[in-house]
C-alpha cells in the first residue's frame, strides 16, 4: 500500500494500482490474490532491491513498459526498450480490421514496424509479411519479437521517404507512421514526450501527411490490383488524407473511429 502511495507521485490513484499490479505480476509472479494476501510484503532481499530499482525508474517518469522491457499487444508479450515506440491499443484495432478482410497467405508490407507489433500479429494470423523501418534499433527489437513468437517476417531497413524496396507485389500495405505535428507536442503526456522516440512520433507542422503521401506513392506501384492500404492516422487529418488518396487514384476510401470515438483509421483501394 505504501508502495502505491509512492507511485502516486507520478500516477493517478487508479494508474498507480494498475502499474503496481503489473510490476508484481510480471517481475515477481504475484497475482492479485497474492497481493490481497500480503505476499508482496514478504519479498526476498534480492527482490526487494529489484523493486526499489524499478520504483526509482518509475518515479523518474520512465514508462512502465520500458522499465519491465515488455508490452502487451493482442495477447502477446513483446519486448520493448527506449528507442522503440510502445504499442498502443488503437493499433490493435487496426490489425483486427485488416484481419477481418485478409485471406490466408495474404502478402503484406508494413512500413515503420517499430516493435514489430503489427507485423508479428499479422504473421501469426497466417499473412506473409515484409516489414520495414529506418531505425536499426527498431529492426533489432522487431526481429527478436518475431523469433520469440515463433513467426517469420522479412525485416528490411528502408527509409520510406527514399525507398529502395523492390518492385514486388503486395496485397496489403499497412502503416502507423509518425503523425503528430510538432505544435501538438504541447498537449502531449510528459511521459511520452520525455521517453519515446521522437522520430517515431513527429512530422513537420507544414506537412502532416508527409509519410502518407510517400506510402501511397510506393503502394501505387507495388499493390496488387485488388490491393488495399490500411493506415492509422492523426484524428485531425482523416478527410485530408482521403482527399489525397483519391487524388492519387485510390477511388475507394473509408474512414473510421477508434474506441475513444476519434477518427483513427483509413482504408484505401483502387
Ligand atoms: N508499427 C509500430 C506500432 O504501430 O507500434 C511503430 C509505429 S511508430 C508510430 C512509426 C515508426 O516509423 C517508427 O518505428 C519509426 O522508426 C518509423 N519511421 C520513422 N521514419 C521513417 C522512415 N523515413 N522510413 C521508415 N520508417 C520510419
Ligand atoms: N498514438 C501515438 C501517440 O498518441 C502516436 C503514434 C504515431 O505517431 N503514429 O503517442
Amino acid at each position: 500500500m505504501n508502495a502505491i502511495r509512492r507511485l502516486q507521485e507520478v500516477y493517478s490513484p487508479g494508474e498507480a494500482r494498475a502499474v503496481y499490479r503489473l510490476v508484481m505480476e510480471t517481475r515477481f509472479h504475484l497475482s492479485m490474490t497474492d497481493i490481497l494476501l500480503g505476499k508482496d510484503r514478504e519479498l526476498s532481499p534480492n527482490d526487494l532491491a529489484e523493486w526499489e530499482n524499478i520504483l526509482s525508474h518509475l518515479l523518474h517518469g520512465m514508462p512502465v513498459q520500458y522499465v519491465l522491457g515488455e508490452a502487451e499487444f493482442r495477447g502477446m508479450r513483446l519486448h520493448v526498450e527506449p528507442g522503440v515506440l510502445i504499442p498502443r491499443p488503437e493499433t490493435a484495432q487496426l490489425v483486427d480490421a485488416l484481419l477481418q478482410e485478409a485471406a490466408e497467405g495474404c502478402r503484406v508490407l508494413e512500413i515503420g514496424t517499430g516493435s514489430g507489433c503489427i507485423a508479428v500479429a499479422l504473421a501469426k494470423a497466417g499473412c506473409r509479411v515484409t516489414a520495414t523501418d529506418v531505425s536499426p534499433v527498431a529492426l533489432r527489437v522487431a526481429r527478436g519479437n518475431a523469433a520469440d513468437q515463433g513467426v517469420e517476417v522479412d525485416f528490411v531497413e528502408d527509409d520510406v521517404l527514399h525507398t529502395r524496396l523492390p518492385m514486388a507485389m503486395w496485397d496489403v500495405v499497412v502503416s502507423n507512421p509518425p503523425y503528430i505535428c510538432q505544435r501538438e507536442a504541447a498537449e502531449m503526456e510528459p511521459l511520452v514526450l520525455a521517453h519515446e522516440p521522437h522520430e517515431a512520433l513527429f512530422v513537420p507542422d507544414h506537412d502532416p501527411l508527409l509519410f502518407y503521401r510517400a506510402i501511397l506513392e510506393l503502394a501505387a506501384s507495388r499493390l496488387a490490383p485488388s490491393g488495399r492500404v490500411y493506415f492509422e492516422i492523426n484524428r485531425l487529418y482523416g478527410d485530408d488524407l482521403c482527399a489525397l488518396a483519391r487524388g492519387m487514384g485510390f477511388v475507394h476510401t473509408a474512414l473510421w473511429q477508434d474506441s475513444f470515438g476519434n477518427n483513427r483509421f483509413v482504408k484505401c483501394s483502387r
